[in-house]
């Protein structure tokens, strides 16, 4: 089936609504409401009915939600169908929480490679994972990984990228505090968690 075009700001809120809803999969619940929902993930009500209409499915009036296909539309809409194995480059105090964080299980991804400049962490077992060398950032297109995490210092951020778009990577979470270019065909996404605590004080409420 294909979907028609989704909004970005429903594609954002689409694994918050997985995050809600593979508990009560687990639990085996059938079917949920969308007020049920709601008060589990913190959206409206009328804004999760909007955003599944998107994909077609409106749920049954009086039963809800399907909870078993709805959590296999928004993984096929999400491409999380399938399972992903990750690459993380830079393996310091961030890059070393990145690894021991069991969350991105539950979205399918797997955390297969893990790479460093540094010689004193190079060949250190972190978990399941050896650090490798970043100069073996080309056995990922053998390995079929291509998604990548990045957290590496700033001044290392763009030619970290120009290496693993190199060696066919497409998708890029970037941790360093900057911007980087990419080609067309690769997807970055930069998380800096001190901008987004930087626009905090704003909605705070004054004293
Ligand atoms: P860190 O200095 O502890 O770790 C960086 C790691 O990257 C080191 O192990 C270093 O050897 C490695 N590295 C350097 N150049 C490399 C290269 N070219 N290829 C591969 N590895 C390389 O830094 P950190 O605290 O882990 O932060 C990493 C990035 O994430 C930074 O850009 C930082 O600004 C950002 N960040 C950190 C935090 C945090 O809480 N620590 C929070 C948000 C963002």
């Amino acid at each position: 089936m294909r979907y028609r075009r989704i909004p970005d700001e429903t594609v954002r809120r689409l694994p918050i609504y997985l995050r809600g809803l593979l508990f009560p999969l687990e639990q085996g619940q059938e079917s949920i409401s969308s007020q049920d929902l709601a008060d589990f993930v913190g959206v409206n009500p009328w804004q999760i009915r909007k955003d599944f209409s998107y994909f077609g499915d409106f749920g049954t009036p009086g039963v809800g939600y399907n909870v078993e296909k709805l959590v296999k539309q928004i993984k096929k809409i999400l491409k999380l169908d399938v399972a992903h194995k990750a690459a993380l480059v830079g393996v310091g105090n961030l890059g070393v929480a990145v690894l021991a964080y069991p969350g991105f299980k539950i979205y399918g991804f797997d955390i297969a490679a893990a790479f460093d400049i540094n010689h004193s962490k190079i060949g250190k077992k972190i978990g399941n994972i050896v650090v490798e060398d970043v100069s073996n950032l080309p056995t990922l297109k053998k390995r079929k990984i291509s998604l990548a995490i990045m957290a590496v210092p700033r001044d290392a951020a763009q030619h970290t990228a120009d290496a693993l778009v190199k060696v066919g990577v497409k998708g890029i979470l970037n941790f360093s505090p900057c911007y980087i270019t990419v080609p067309k065909k690769v997807k970055v996404m930069t998380i800096d968690i001190a901008m987004d605590l930087a626009r905090l004080p704003y909605y705070m409420p004054a004293h």
